[in-house]
């Protein structure tokens, strides 16, 4: 092979390289975005909290009610014990409010129960979620520096690379260059193949005998007969 074609192979070296470093940093970024899911464990601390308001909120009618009921019980039993009941007809009237009242509260009580129990479980959740966010963002400082480093190292790996490739790219044809990087970003990864038993190295198509030998004779590489890759001897 001439020295020529052999550099168009040492850039597509420098190029697949470039690729892969590429494909790394899109990782690490993802990584960056995600924040060992920081994100997620806020949000899930925020609907916890609001499922304990909630739960709050409830008690605090509940009390409420069972305080009215308690007071208004007391007014009656005041009222009844205060001389002024005139007849039995009023004394019934205001027993079976109280008997209502009595029953609203028992059957209110193990709710308030309920939702105390309720309330300590969430602050239990609500603790451990805090715990949580405060290990990982402990952990994501130390994790985040090493990504933003890892970062750096590949995109001065990509550097060197480029700078690597123009040196090269200097002493090629232009056209050929041209055709070379559209190959490339077409298929993603190869601008040029070699010939192997009469194959492109690439698309693996067998080529024709007189195709071969133009390929041969040729001093630059030559577009495939696949039309998706330049190829050389
Ligand atoms: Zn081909």
């Amino acid at each position: 092979m001439s020295e020529e074609n052999l550099n168009y192979f040492e850039i597509q070296k420098y190029d697949t390289e470039i690729l892969s470093f590429q494909k790394e940093i899109s990782a690490i970024e993802e990584k960056l975005k995600e924040q060992m899911g920081l994100e997620e464990l806020k949000q899930k601390l925020s609907m916890i909290q609001n499922k304990i308001e909630e739960q709050e909120k409830i008690q605090r009618k509940i009390l409420t009610s069972i305080k009215e009921n308690e007071e208004s019980i007391n007014n009656i039993n005041t009222t009844i014990y205060s001389g002024k009941i005139r007849n039995n007809k009023e004394l019934e009237a205001l027993q079976i409010e109280i008997n209502t009242k009595t029953e609203f509260i028992s059957n209110i009580d193990p709710k308030k129960q309920i939702v105390a129990n309720n309330i300590i479980k969430l602050i239990g959740i609500k603790e451990n979620a805090e715990l949580k966010i405060i290990d990982t963002e402990d952990k994501w400082v130390l994790e985040e520096q090493k990504l933003f480093k890892q970062k750096k190292s590949l995109s001065q790996k990509i550097e060197l690379n480029i700078s690597s490739k123009k040196n090269i790219s200097a002493k090629l044809d232009k056209n050929i260059l041209n055709l070379y990087e559209n190959f490339l970003s077409i298929s993603g990864g190869v601008g040029i193949g070699k010939l192997e038993n009469n194959k492109c190295s690439s698309c693996k198509i067998e080529l024709p005998n007189a195709f071969v030998e133009k390929i041969k004779s040729s001093e630059n590489p030559i577009i495939c007969n696949c039309g998706k890759s330049l190829i050389s001897e």
